[in-house]
Formats: C-alpha cells, structure tokens, sequence
C-alpha cells in the first residue's frame, strides 16, 4: 500500500499567532507518528512563512489553499507558485469552495495544476460532486469531467507528485460524512481514471477522502483500499482529532 498522507486544511480559520501556536501543539504531537504517515498543515496564506520557519527541522510539511498559475504580473490578492516553490512543498488546487464561492472554472483548475507542477509543487486536486448532482445520480459525470479537465495536456511526470482528493461537497462541514464504501467506489473510478491518463505511473499518484472525517470515522475510511489518507476541514483545528486521525492512517500504513 502507499504511504498515508493526512493533510489538515484549515480553511480561513486562526490568526497567525493562534496557528504558530497550533504548529508547535502539532510538532509535539505529530512528529512520532510521521514516520508512518505524511503529515501536511494548510494554513491560510499570511501564516506559511512564519508557519516555515516553525516547521524547520520537522517532517509536518507545509502546503498552500491555493495558488495562482502566472508567475508574477497584475494578479491582485494572488500568489504565484513560484512564490512558494522551495519552502511550501504542496499546494492545494480546485477545493469546493474555491469552486463553488469563487467561481473558479475548470479551465483555471488546469492552469493551476500545471503551474504547480511546473514550479515542482505538490497538488493536491480536489474534485467532488455537490448534493444535487448525487441525489441526480450524476457523481460519476461530475468527478469525471472533473478529474478529466484538471489534468488536461498533463504528462507522465506529473504521477510523481500529484494527489487527488475525493471530496463530496456534501459532506464538507455537514457532519455528515460518505460512507466508507460509497467513499472508496468512487475513488476506485477515480482511481480508474488516472490509470488511463498515467499508466503505470498511477500506482503512485495518492487518493484522499476528504468531508467531515473524525476522530471517530478516520479507521474505518483508511481501512477501505482505494483511501490512501485524509484532507482534513474542521478537526484539523482539533489537536486531539487531528491526532486521533493521524494515528488512524499510521496504523493502516506498512511498517517502515
Ligand atoms: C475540507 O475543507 O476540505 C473538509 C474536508 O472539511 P471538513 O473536514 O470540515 O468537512
């Protein structure tokens, strides 16, 4: 199996010095189990370079909400992926929310991807049907146009540092996770896809649930073979619920 990768999104939530804080509750708390496990915090942009310089030294790795595609030029509130290559290792591309409140297209969620990898990030794409679309029994359209459009013009190499996050809309913040195996038969078509698009290389590429994932469902999710790990919203805040599923993701992993 692939190394777990836990990554905590912690949305707009913490002034910089509450964060710092919270990294330093995290290193104390996290680094045992990162032998097993990639850990990865996403803080809101204005504390990373602060967050990195907590972080130096620790294998908790950092990563962006979000970022840009140009690499400098009149893009106001934008950060470019050149401006976090080499010291912010992952950024996170097409979240629902970035979707669904910022209107973000398809076609930006490509340039993004492609800019990342070409500054040598690490994406994590999220991709996701919302309730309408699973109640309308289209979640296999939805991810897979999703999915499809993202990696359009994409290479073999892009394998090497990807990683997809299944992310229903529905369940964001609702409480109300998918169920482990509604969550692992779509990961299995996502998973399906990336195959046609990278072949061998696929087996590599890291499949993520993300959508109310607790303290109290993280084992039975990592315990489904298509999940490899968990984006984590609202209990990535939670130094005990964030433990709690770091550890559930270290238990499914292979010893080192
Ligand atoms: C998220 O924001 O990506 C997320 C999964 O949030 P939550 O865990 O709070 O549902």
């Amino acid at each position: 199996m692939l190394r777990p990768l836990v990554a905590g999104n912690w949305k707009m939530h913490l002034t910089v010095e509450e964060g710092l804080q919270l990294l330093q509750v995290y290193r104390a708390r996290l680094e045992p189990l990162a032998a097993r496990v990639d850990i990865v915090v996403l803080p809101p942009a204005v504390t990373l370079w602060p967050a990195a310089a907590v972080l130096r030294g620790s294998p908790i790795q950092l990563g962006a909400q979000n970022t840009g595609w140009e690499d400098e030029g009149p893009f106001t509130g934008e950060i470019s992926p050149g401006m976090l290559a080499g010291w912010c290792p992952y950024v996170l591309i097409g979240h629902s929310e970035r979707r669904q409140l910022f209107h973000e297209p398809d076609q930006w969620i490509n340039l993004k991807l492609r800019a990342a990898v070409r500054h040598g990030l690490k994406p994590i794409l999220a991709v996701g049907e919302t309730l309408e679309e699973h109640d309308a029994g289209q979640t296999d359209r939805v991810v897979t146009g999703q999915v499809t459009a993202a990696l359009d013009g994409s290479h073999r190499d892009w394998a090497e540092s990807l990683s997809v996050a299944y992310e229903p809309v529905w369940a964001i913040g609702t409480g109300r996770a998918a169920t482990p195996e509604y969550a692992n038969g779509v990961m299995a078509r996502i998973r399906r896809l990336l195959r046609e698009e990278f072949a061998s290389a696929a087996a590599g590429i890291r499949v993520l649930y993300g959508g109310s994932v607790t303290a109290e469902n993280a084992a039975d999710l990592m315990a489904q073979p298509e999940i490899d790990g968990a984006l984590v919203g609202g209990a990535s805040l939670k130094p005990d619920a964030f433990t709690a599923i770091v550890a559930a993701a270290a238990a499914t992993a292979s010893p080192v």
